[in-house]
């Protein structure tokens, strides 16, 4: 992981796009710290805080959590003097999702014989789930919340739902940063969980009108504000060709094979597309953005996809 200082005490922590789970965080290094986002398992999460550690002299008194996906959060409970902040609707999403012991029991399956399950296994192999106890937002954001930090202000809008239900950016109005969490991934292809398109691309529109000099986003390098411009061009992209498949009636999986992705093929995990056609499938089908998703059938088809394009 790298540490970049992006303004006078504000710096990203940045790790490099490995594929599921490999996110950034952020600090801002007044009031006694503020941390955007942990990370994955309790190991990465202690080399983050000795990273943090070099600049930043006093215990953190502050964690956002940009949402409630585990590569942002399963790391909270380190901070041990942190009051930690998030949505309403993230703090309510902790434990709906594969628990820990879940995802550290299916790393045994890495040597089986079900070939999506063992790539998934593997993709997993980095990390440690043991240990991990969930650890919620206790100060809930509604629309949003402005802090002053040693005169600094840091803004904590709610943006969602979007990648997910409590989907929360930081902005920093004077230094022109913004933490952006999943709601922007840089060149690396995005999931969404509970949300809408529109949703989704209202939030990047307030990202771009934010006007923001450096954005740091959940996963990839930083940008400019050209990041989320591209990523809202891609969901637009896929949600027309997906309505185009719709219409004639093939499957998500058969219209994820269609799909000609152009400028977005060299993006990270192209097969992810999957999940922006279900998601899409489940608009048109006039679904609620919270519907729940069959997570491991999407994850067999993407596995299928990747076998496809690795023949
Ligand atoms: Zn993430």
């Amino acid at each position: 992981m790298r540490l970049e200082e992006l303004a006078p005490g504000v710096f990203a922590c940045l790790t490099p796009d490995r594929g599921l789970g490999w996110s950034n965080s952020g600090l801002v290094n007044r009031g006694g710290g503020l941390v955007v986002d942990t990370f994955w398992d309790l190991p990465h999460t202690r080399a983050l805080i000795a990273t943090y550690a070099r600049v930043a002299r006093e215990p953190i008194r502050r964690v956002v959590n940009t949402h409630h996906n585990g590569d942002h959060c399963w790391g909270n409970q380190l901070f041990e003097a942190a009051e930690i902040i998030g949505h309403r609707a993230c703090a309510a999403a902790f434990g709906r999702d594969a628990s820990p012991a879940m995802l550290q029991g299916m790393k045994a399956l890495a040597g089986g014989d079900d070939p999506a399950l063992a790539a998934f296994a593997r993709a997993l192999e980095e990390w440690d789930f043991t240990g991990i106890e969930l650890t919620p937002p206790t100060t809930l954001i509604d629309e949003r919340l402005d802090l002053d930090l040693d005169g600094t202000r840091v803004s904590l809008l709610y943006v969602g739902p979007a990648h997910t239900a409590g989907d929360v950016v930081v902005h920093l109005p004077e230094e022109r940063v913004l933490f952006t969490g999943d709601v922007l991934f840089r060149l690396c292809t995005p999931i969404g969980w509970e949300g809408t398109y529109a949703k989704w691309t209202a939030a990047l529109d307030r990202v771009i009108a934010l006007d923001p000099a450096v954005v740091v986003p959940g996963h990839g390098p930083l940008c400019g504000v050209e990041g989320p411009r591209e990523m809202k061009a891609y969901l637009e992209y896929v949600r027309a060709e997906s309505r185009r498949f719709f219409d004639a009636d093939l499957t998500t999986l058969e219209a994820a094979k269609r799909i000609d992705l152009g400028p977005y093929a060299g993006w990270t995990e192209p097969e992810r597309r999957l999940f922006n056609v279900e998601r899409a499938y489940r608009e048109f089908r006039g679904e609620p953005f919270d519907a729940p998703i069959d997570v491991m059938a999407i994850f067999r088809g993407m596995h299928e996809l990747r076998t496809a394009r690795a023949a």
